[in-house]
């Protein structure tokens, strides 16, 4: 397509009208003398209406606007992986390198390197028929991750030439029969889903290591879950707990405009990060998408995009995948502040009244996949929400709520309490919670289930209690009702409290969270059992072996010292009277 010039008509702020364009909807146009990259979001009559992903300080009308007659596409290829981006996949350190720490406007920078060279190992030979999607070779990208050169899901041919050794991912590693030269490199526009060759059920869980997820409200492989929360309630460390000890391979961290001081943070301690599997740099299988809330508004907008197109290549690849987005308020203003300035008809609380259908487009992007090729791979997508005030009914939390099928809700009463994670037990919810069952019972233990609901429902008690504790005080409640309350306290305690700084209880595998709940489950047995037979309370809740089980959790080799707990246990239970 030959590409044309137009003219800058209006500015407002991140928004620009230009006429005298033959753009589509969604092509990338370069603004101004100084050449902005900016996308089409409207057209009407002979005028454009563009969003600029970068300042747009100083541009007038009548200055030029670009064509490049092409959608907004990310750079996939070796050399992804341990990057650091802004919206618009150009690398952070590039861009600082190429401007100084005051990044200056209009600088195109590629998302890959183009003129380092890669190892290629061919995989496919001579007269292979390839489909869209199949493996043509593999790069050894980082230490302990294979980068698959597939073909781009719009292609396929019979291969009239395969290379093997050093190229860049400019050069042609593969000639089809019909002229094709396929190098490296492949182009996606950002807002178009890759395409899968079907979607497959959520039915294994995201182990996450956290015992309140895990246990009570779990996240499968390819799902998606919110965390709402107020300022403080642990999002971020949430976020990347999660990116830490997740079974995923890969990991897409988009810092979605969050104040500039916690985005430096990210910056400084992401990179900081320890594979705890493998002792390597957590970079090596990350990619980090940082915004501050100075950038402009739209590339927030593109950061999440971004993010997903090079999460999903790395899907195609065969890789499990974890997305987090922190937090998705930020690109939810965003589109208000944009929806705003193109003067549309404000939805609720001055929210667009696409915000829903766009936050859907987005967590439509996960899924356990069956790929073009016929592996497997997944995009889990973590979303936090931040809303004012910490108020769920507000319309961005109300409306993520309705697509993520799963819900961690953050409570600031916790988080005052020091409990961590702050997710309230009454409040979150799994809607994988079914479909995943029959996995842990196969896999962890047929009663993960039974004691998953005894526990829930003895917390669903507790909360009914404590509200009665609160007009007249525990001394007025029954026994047994006593012995419920301090039940509870030993799960919410022992259990569903989660130090994400212990090096021990940062991370407690399936097993361990099992037995562990296990354990004060018995406890319970054994007190009410104790209480039947006429057994003063105080001495119940007296017993030593209670507090040794609260340190159980903080041994790596636990089993040994909860078979020890257990015992005293029962030799405590058996002589009480
Ligand atoms: P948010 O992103 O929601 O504003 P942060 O994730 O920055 O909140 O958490 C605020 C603080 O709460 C952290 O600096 C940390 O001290 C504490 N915190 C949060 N989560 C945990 C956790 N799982 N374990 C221990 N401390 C935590
Ligand atoms: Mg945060």
């Amino acid at each position: 397509m030959e590409v044309g010039t137009g003219k800058v008509h209006r500015v407002a702020g991140p928004v620009v009208q230009a006429t005298g364009l033959k753009s589509h909807m969604y092509d990338l146009v370069l603004v101004g003398e100084e050449g902005l990259m900016s996308e089409v979001i409207g057209i009407a009559g002979d005028k454009h209406v563009i969003q600029v992903y970068e300042d747009t300080d100083g541009v007038k009308p009548g200055e030029p606007v670009k064509e490049t007659g092409a959608p907004l596409v990310a750079q996939l290829g070796p050399g992804i992986l341990t990057s650091i981006y802004d919206g618009i996949q150009r690398p952070l350190p590039k861009l600082v390198e190429a401007s100084g720490n005051f990044i200056s406007r209009g600088l195109f920078v590629d998302g890959i390197d183009h003129k380092k060279k890669w190892e290629f190992e061919p995989v496919a030979k001579k007269g292979d028929k390839l489909e869209p999607g199949q493996t043509i070779g593999t790069v050894q990208e980082q230490l302990l991750i294979k980068h698959k050169i597939m073909m781009p899901p719009d292609k396929r041919g019979t291969v009239k030439e395969i290379k093997s050794g050093n190229f860049t991912v400019e050069e042609t590693i593969c000639v089809l029969e019909d002229g094709t030269e396929l190098p490296m490199i492949q182009y996606w526009p950002v807002r178009r889903a890759r395409p899968s060759r079907s979607k497959e059920a959520p039915s294994i869980p995201l182990r996450t290591g956290q015992r309140v997820i895990d246990g009570f409200f779990s996240l499968a492989k390819g799902g998606t879950a919110a965390i709402p929360g107020g300022f403080g309630t642990g999002k971020t460390v949430m976020q990347q707990t999660l990116s830490k000890w997740s079974d995923v391979d890969i990991v897409v961290y988009v810092g979605c405009g969050e104040r500039g001081n916690e985005m430096a943070d990210l910056l400084h301690e992401f990179p900081e990060l320890v594979d705890p599997r493998t002792d390597r740099p957590l970079m090596e299988r990350s990619i980090v998408y940082a915004n501050t809330s100075n950038m402009p508004v739209a590339a927030r907008e593109a950061s999440i995009y971004t993010g997903i197109t090079t999460a999903e290549y790395y899907r195609d690849m065969g890789y499990d995948v974890m997305m987090t987005a922190d937090s998705t308020s930020r690109w939810a203003e965003a589109m208000r502040e944009l929806s705003s300035r193109l003067e549309e008809m404000p939805g609720e609380e001055g929210y667009p009244a696409y915000l829903g259908a766009r936050l859907a487009d987005f967590y439509e992007r996960s899924g356990r996949v069956t790929t073009l090729e016929g592996t497997e791979g997944s995009v889990s997508i973590v979303g936090a929400v931040s809303p004012p005030g910490g108020d769920f009914t507000e319309p961005v939390t109300q409306n993520t709520l309705r697509i993520t099928k799963v819900f961690w809700a953050l409570d600031s009463k916790l988080t005052q309490r020091r409990h961590f994670p702050s997710i309230n037990w009454l409040d979150s919810y799994s809607l994988y919670d079914l479909t995943l069952e029959p996995w842990f019972v196969e896999n962890v233990s047929p009663d993960w289930n039974k004691n998953k609901r005894r526990a829930m429902e003895i917390l669903q008690e507790n909360a009914e209690l404590e509200e009665i504790v609160m007009l007249v005080g525990s001394d007025a409640l029954p026994e047994d009702q006593q012995l419920t309350l301090e039940v509870a306290r030993m799960i919410i305690n022992f259990w569903l409290a989660q130090s994400a700084f212990h090096p021990v209880d940062t991370f407690c595998p399936y097993k361990k969270q099992f037995d562990l709940l296990k354990a004060i489950l018995h406890f319970r047995d054994l007190a009410f059992e104790a209480l039947a037979r006429g057994v003063p309370t105080d001495v119940i809740l007296g017993t030593p072996s209670k507090d040794a089980l609260a340190k159980v959790r903080l041994l790596e080799d636990y089993e040994p010292e909860l078979e020890k707990v257990r015992a005293q246990m029962e030799s405590e239970f058996k002589t009480m009277s």
